[in-house]
C-alpha cells in the first residue's frame, strides 16, 4: 500500500488516498476512476508527499513506539527481577533490614513493596534500595 497526497487541479483541494501501488494510481487515473472528493473533477494529480517527519501523526507514532519500547524494557527488567529476587511483598522494609543486619555472607536479593517513608528510613539506616516503575501483569 502506498499513500499519495492528491491535488485537484480544478478546486485545488488536497486529499490523501491509499493505492496498492504507483501503477494502480496510473491505471485508475487512465480509467478516469479518480475524482476529487469535493468537486468531482477528474483532474487529479499526485502531489509530492509531505515529509512525514513534519506531521503530528509521526510524532504520535514515535511517542507510542517509545512508550511500547519502554514497557517492553520494563517487562524484561521485571522478568529478571522476578527470576533473581525473592518477592517479599509488603514486608520489604522488614526483610531489607533483616538482610542488612544479618551476619550471613550470602545475602539474598529481595523485591517488594515499600512506601516512600520506608525507603527514606532504610536509606537513613544505610540500606540502599532501588525503586523501579512496575507494570502490573494485568495491564497491557
Ligand atoms: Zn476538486
Amino acid at each position: 500500500m502506498i499513500k499519495y497526497l492528491l491535488n485537484c487541479k480544478n478546486c485545488s483541494l488536497e486529499f490523501e488516498s491509499w493505492f496498492a501501488s504507483s501503477k494502480e494510481f496510473d491505471k485508475l487515473k487512465k480509467l478516469k476512476l479518480l475524482s476529487c472528493q469535493q468537486c468531482n473533477s477528474q483532474k487529479i494529480e499526485k502531489s509530492l508527499m509531505k515529509p512525514n517527519l513534519a506531521n503530528s501523526t509521526f510524532k504520535q507514532d514515535k511517542a507510542y513506539k517509545n512508550y511500547k519500547n519502554v514497557k517492553k524494557k520494563l517487562r524484561e527488567y521485571q522478568k529478571f527481577v522476578k527470576e533473581n529476587f525473592e518477592y517479599v511483598g509488603e514486608n520489604f522494609a522488614y526483610e531489607a533490614r533483616s538482610i542488612h543486619y544479618s551476619k550471613k555472607k550470602n545475602k539474598k536479593n529481595i523485591f517488594g513493596k515499600a512506601s516512600i517513608e520506608d525507603v527514606k528510613e532504610l536509606k537513613e539506616e544505610g540500606i540502599e534500595t532501588s525503586t523501579i516503575p512496575w507494570i502490573e501483569d494485568k495491564e497491557n
